[in-house]
Order: structure tokens, then sequence, then C-alpha cells
């Protein structure tokens, strides 16, 4: 399997040998599937099984999240997984297929998490994909009808974790109407790439792919919208290669997550990007800095932050609120401005509880899907 990627590089520096075998090459590589000490990981030298160096399992039970410590702590510790399926590790290929993972690399890119499986008294969330780099939105311009509170949603998710988001309106040979039109006009206006895409006559596929090269995306979006579909388009053997992994794997060790990162070929057989099965991801996490800033995720109030009368100002009911000014004054998208005042108004609501929990995990109805 020709799997060469610029993210994926076999590292050159000869002095990083940890092993006393000469024959083993260290390598990078992305963990494709796998948990509890057994990964597939993809690599240059193809995909490898690997298992986990004995002595950094022990140590990565707590080191991976700074807020992992915190969890693991209230539920059981070896249920958690060090490693979630996006993760990029080193590894040495030990030959025969098979390779030892010697270190985890720092995550950069986004995290997906879904609720904890153990039990209704584990709040906590478990990761299962990361190093995202963007969100592929989907929504269908009929059947189902795009529900665009829920993109709302969506997109203060990517923000507050900086993640890139493409917006993808698919079945659009159902027919597109003006009203619709008129709405991804705003988003287009945000900054949001918006591919008008048909999975059915293949609109937009090309679109989309230049979209997904170089990078890791997941596809999220209610069901029926057509992702698997519009993957399908996108790649005919890709439903086959996931399950030729679920295949192989299922003579490992009990290994299976729920959540893959697979990747999409060019026609040259060459990796172009990732993308994320998002079956089973019930929830983002949001991580970083901006978790605790709603009224950042929403790109048009940037610039009217810190004008308004009152510092903590929460733009809803305080006098002389510049968010609220410029909505009046038509700057501020209104339809935008009242997804802002749900989130907002959610998690006022519920004391005790960042607005970011009930974002992250509340709302989320069935596995794979997403209401507001
Ligand atoms: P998912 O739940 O988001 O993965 O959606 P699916 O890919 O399973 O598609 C749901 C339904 O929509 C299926 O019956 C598909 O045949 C249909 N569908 C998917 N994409 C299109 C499209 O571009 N146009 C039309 N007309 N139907 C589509
Ligand atoms: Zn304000």
């Amino acid at each position: 399997m020709s799997t060469t990627t610029p993210a994926t590089p076999a590292i050159q520096d000869s002095t990083v040998s940890t092993t006393s075998d000469t024959e083993a090459e260290p390598l990078i590589g992305t963990i494709r599937e796998g948990a509890r000490g057994q990964y597939w990981v993809e690599t240059t030298h193809g995909l490898l099984l690997c298992t986990l160096r004995g002595k950094l399992r022990k140590n990565l039970l707590y080191a991976i999240s700074p807020n992992l410590r915190h969890k693991a702590r209230r539920a059981n510790v070896k249920s958690r997984d060090p490693i979630s399926p996006g993760d990029r590790v080193r590894i040495v290929d030990q030959g025969d297929g098979r390779g030892t993972i010697e270190e985890i690399l720092p995550r950069t890119g986004g995290a997906f998490t879904r609720d904890a499986v153990e039990g209704p008294r584990l709040a906590g969330q478990v990761t299962t994909v990361s190093g995202i780099d963007q969100v592929i939105a989907v929504f269908a311009a009929r059947n189902p009808a795009p529900h665009l509170r829920l993109l709302d949603r969506l997109l203060v998710l990517v923000e507050a974790q900086s993640l890139g988001a493409i917006i993808c309106l698919n079945k659009v040979d159902l027919g597109l109407d003006d009203v619709l039109l008129e709405r991804l006009a705003v988003y287009r206006a945000l900054g949001y790439p918006v591919v008008l895409a048909s999975a059915d006559d293949g609109t937009g596929c090309d679109e989309l792919r230049l979209h997904l090269a170089g990078r890791t995306s997941a596809l999220l979006g209610p069901s029926g919208v057509g992702k698997s579909s519009l993957l399908n388009a996108l790649q005919p053997e890709l439903a086959l290669r996931v399950s030729e992994i679920s295949q192989a794997t299922s003579k490992g060790r009990h290994t299976t997550t729920g959540t893959r990162v697979v990747p999409l070929l060019g026609s040259d057989g060459n990796t172009e990007g990732y993308v994320a099965d998002t079956a089973g991801i019930r929830a983002m996490a949001l991580g970083g800095a901006a978790a605790g800033k709603l009224d950042w995720c929403f790109r048009k109030f940037r610039p009217f932050l810190g004008n308004c009368r009152h510092r903590d100002c929460g733009h809803r009911h305080e006098p002389n609120c510049a968010v609220r000014h410029a909505v009046e004054a038509g700057t501020i998208d209104q339809e935008r401005y009242e997804s802002y005042c749900r989130l907002y108004d959610q998690g006022a609501a519920d004391a005790g509880r960042a607005w970011r929990d009930l974002v992250s995990s509340r709302s989320l109805v069935r596995e794979g899907e997403f209401r507001l």
C-alpha cells in the first residue's frame, strides 16, 4: 500500500534510536484505529499493528490531556485509552507488519469526544478522535430541510477549537430556493467556504476534494443529509477500506473504538487527506482558551467586543451594548444573533454549568446526530 503523505514523514534524524535493534527505524505515523494497547498505525511503511511500550503506557494514562487527570480520578482509569484515532505517534517498525509505539506526539488540531460509555454516573467524556483540522458541516438542500441553528452551533464549536469549517450543502439536485441561497451568502461573507454538492450527480465533489486535501476532516451533520453518500462519491472504495480495517482488527484483540481516521486516496494512490469516520461521534470537546467565549465564537461580533458599557456584557439586555447596536444597524446578521442568544440563554439558565457543557453534550439526541 502506497500511502506517502506529508502528514506522516519518516524521521530523518538517525540519532533518535531507542532500541538496540539496528533494523528498526523510527517512523511517525497516524493512529487509524485501535484501543487498549493495540492500534493500527498508518505509516510510510504501510499499515502496522502496534503495541504501546509498557513504560509509556503506564505514564500515558495521565499525561495526554490537562483534563484527563481530573477525569481519570473520577472514572476507572483502565477504561480510558491513552491514544485516539488521529493521534500522531513515533513508532519503531518491528517488521512483520508490527511496530511499537514509542511516543505520542503533542496533539495539535481539535478533538472530538463522545460521552463516556461506562455508565450513567460518569458524565465525563472520552476523546475519540483527535488531530482534526477542519469540520465539513454537511446539510441537505431538502430531505431533511437544512437546520441553520445547528450549523451555528457547529460553527461555535469550530471557532472555539480554532478549526477550519467548510459548509457543504448536499442534495442540490433536489433544488435550491432563493431564501436558502441568501442565508448561505451570509456564511460566505463570514469567510466560511460553501460548497453546493450532490452525491447523486457529482456536483461539487471536485471542489470538496480540494478542501479535503492535506487535511484531517470530520464530516458532521444530521443523519440523512448524505455524509456517507458524499464519501462514497469521493472515493467509491472507501466503504470497502473501512470494512477491511474492521476485519483485520477483529483478528487482533478487542480493539474497536467506534471511530476511525480513513485516508482519502488520490487517483495516483497517494493519500490526499484524512477523513474521520464520524459514526458514533456525539459531541465535540471545547478546549483551549476560547472555550468560555461564546461571543468571540461568532466571527462578526469580534470587532465590537470590548466596546460595550459593561465589561462582562452578555449582549442580551444590557444597556449600551455594542453588539446589539451592530445588530440593529444590520452589521451583524439578525439570525446569527438569535442563535447566539439561544446558546447564551441555555448556558445562563443552568446555573453552575458553563454553556460550553451544554453545547458539547446536552442536546445530542442520538449517535451521530445533533439538535439545537
Ligand atoms: P448520512 O446519514 O448523512 O450518512 O446520509 P446517507 O449518505 O445515508 O444518505 C441519506 C439518504 O439521502 C440516502 O437515501 C441517499 O441515497 C440520499 N442522498 C444522499 N445524497 C444525495 C444527493 O446528493 N441527492 C439526493 N437526491 N439524495 C441523496
Ligand atoms: Zn454587549
